[in-house]
């Protein structure tokens, strides 16, 4: 895609979940063709900023090369998928999601003709690493039968699997060996006409009481976390979700001392190290600059491209952002802040305590959480950090 900073490279990462070798392998793809800037997005997926345009074929076979894409770009982009970041190795999962993913993602590469290049599926393992209330075009959630123990997934379309009991509803629910063709037909519908209802058509249903699921708050998994059987996940986040090749080599290079056996990137723009047979990994990752802490205020800053990397965008949001961070973190308060560069708030769809959108004459309306706009200013650290609090 051409950005306002040169030619960028999403690179579709299903569930999160790369090799040690791939995680360095993108770095160095970004150290020889582009600008030196990779983001971790929302969806979990890895960006390239600023790639050479005599340099896309190079990147492309490097990419294929190191298995993180389709040689097919349309193909590729069927391979939108979220998932928990943690599968298999979180004790609290009702399913370990990895099989389903990778059949899944089989299936809508082969058949996936007619899928809107947009479309995404989510898959929810049903542990304390949640990915639930996340919209998606079709949404795959594990749970357990409360009478026979069963797991099974519960189905939503065109929406976010619930983050509250329904008690009194009826769920679509299917087996894993069913997802991947209920996610091929609910996504490869050609008439546009076809509704929430058709989609669910012929699925088994089951009173929402007579399900066992977890609702957790889905957060940021920083920190160490013990996984399933022995070791530790290790959750750390780049601020604003943007590293250099540089830190990509360094965090690999921390992650294979201390035992890991891949890296999982997050929905929530970071990382979670699998396998460390050492937990002092968080503290090397800390060294690095990356945050560890959800206490820490840069953790609660989000920041899509803005002026610098869109053509849409009216303010400098990556540089504001880190002043935003810089300022909070000599504060006493720590709240959620979004900083947009336009009206589309594309790098987070959940709640802020503060937003800050860009206007065109490069100055920030400021709004709170109930989406209410409650100022106007010239710099953003003013809309958070000024003497009292916000101005
Ligand atoms: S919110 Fe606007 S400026 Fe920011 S990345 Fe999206 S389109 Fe670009």
């Amino acid at each position: 895609m051409a950005e306002a900073d040169g030619l960028l490279a999403r690179i579709r990462v299903p569930g999160g979940r790369l090799s040690l070798a791939q995680w360095a392998g993108l770095g160095r793809v970004a150290a020889a063709h582009g600008s030196g800037v990779l983001e971790l997005t929302s969806r979990a997926n890895v960006q390239v900023r600023g790639i050479d345009p005599v340099a896309v074929g190079a990147v492309v076979d490097e990419l294929v090369e190191l298995g993180v894409a389709h040689p097919d770009p349309a193909r590729d982009g069927r391979r939108n998928v979220v998932a928990t970041p943690a599968a298999g190795l979180d004790p609290t999962e009702v399913a370990d999601v990895r099989p389903v993913l990778d059949e899944l993602v089989q299936c809508l590469v082969a058949d996936g003709d007619g899928m809107h290049p947009k479309a995404g599926v989510l898959v929810d393992g049903g542990g304390a690493i949640s990915v639930r209330g996340r919209r998606a075009d079709v949404a795959f959630g594990a749970a357990r039968v409360r009478r026979t123990g069963e797991v099974v997934f519960e189905v939503r379309v065109g929406g976010a699997l619930p983050l509250v009991d329904e008690p009194s509803s009826a769920v679509a629910v299917v087996r894993a060996d069913e997802v991947p063709a209920v996610a091929v037909a609910a996504l490869t519908s050609t008439s546009g006409e076809r509704s929430t209802t058709d989609a669910l058509n012929g699925l088994d249903r089951i009173e929402a009481a007579d399900l066992d699921r977890a609702m957790p708050e889905a957060s940021a998994p920083l920190g160490v976390h013990e996984q399933t059987g022995g070791g530790y996940l290790v959750g750390a986040a780049p601020m604003l979700g943007r590293l250099d090749p540089a830190l990509v080599d360094a965090i690999a290079v921390a992650a294979v001392r201390h035992g890991a056996v891949d890296i999982r990137v997050t929905p929530w723009r970071g990382l979670l190290v699998g396998g460390v047979a050492d937990a002092g990994l968080l503290a090397d990752l800390g060294r690095l600059g990356l945050v560890t802490d959800g206490a820490d205020p840069a953790a609660r800053v989000v920041a899509c491209a803005g002026r610098t990397g869109c053509a849409s965008g009216t303010v400098d949001t990556i540089g504001d952002g880190f002043s935003v961070i810089a300022a909070l973190r000599c504060g006493d308060t720590a709240p959620r802040v979004h900083l947009s560069g336009c009206e589309k708030r594309c790098a987070s769809h959940a709640a802020h305590d503060v937003t800050l959108v860009g206007r065109d004459d490069g100055t920030y309306d400021v709004f709170d959480a109930d989406e209410v706009v409650v100022g106007h200013v010239r710099r953003a650290v003013d809309a958070v950090a000024g003497p009292g609090g916000r101005q």
